[in-house]
């Protein structure tokens, strides 16, 4: 059965979200993009699940609409609790705070869990938030802003190390994909992140 990857752009938070789609079913990775328009992008498959990588504003503000719209759980690391309640922490200016979370399954450290037909390994990350987490899906890592195409993710923001992120992205170095998607750009692939991770890890373990 093949898989399918659609990005799709946030206009206004130019953040990356992702469909996922196998069999008629479909897995929605990040919210920073609206539920209508997401749902655009759908071509009649049934939504199973919504994962987090992180509790920004700009990959989870429409979480919770979208688990409304398609009657799906929101899956994220516990960690993102503090976030999503926290407008100055998710960094949406008191715009963005969950205070209901009955939406929500929460993931801690390395696992797997089947969502519909998809088997889904998830690893915690952090080091650009303390909830950071990546998920394989195929031969596909979704990493959110732990490392783009050209570079890693911020660490001056609440809850950024500079040590945990190293850990995280030797960890992801460690990782069986071939296809790298981040929050925020353009696709990578494993040659060009054999590279890119050598060179961040060494850079940022001086
Ligand atoms: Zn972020």
């Amino acid at each position: 059965m093949s898989m399918t990857i659609k990005r799709v752009i946030s206009k206004h938070l130019e953040s990356n979200s992702f469909i996922v789609s196998q069999a008629g079913e479909a897995i929605i990775i990040d919210a920073g993009v609206e539920e209508d328009e997401i749902s655009k992008h759908l071509d009649g498959e049934k939504v199973v699940a919504v994962l987090l990588t992180h509790g920004h504003y700009d990959h989870a503000v429409y979480a919770q609409d979208y688990a409304r719209a398609f009657g799906c759980k929101i899956y994220a690391a516990e960690g993102i609790k503090e976030y999503l309640a926290d407008s100055d922490k998710n960094y949406s200016e008191g715009h963005f705070k969950v205070s209901n979370f009955s939406d929500f399954c929460f993931l801690n450290g390395d696992g797997k869990v089947k969502l519909g037909g998809f088997d889904v390994a998830y690893f915690s990350t952090p080091g650009h938030s303390k909830c950071g987490m990546s998920f394989l899906i195929g031969d596909t890592i979704f990493v959110g802003d732990l490392i783009f195409s050209q570079g890693t993710g911020r660490l001056d923001l609440y809850g950024g190390d500079k040590t945990q992120m190293v850990e995280s992205l030797k960890k992801v170095q460690s990782l069986d994909f071939q296809i790298l998607e981040s929050g925020h750009g353009e696709p990578s692939t494993r040659a060009w992140q054999e590279r890119n991770l050598k060179t961040f890890i060494r850079f940022l373990s001086r």
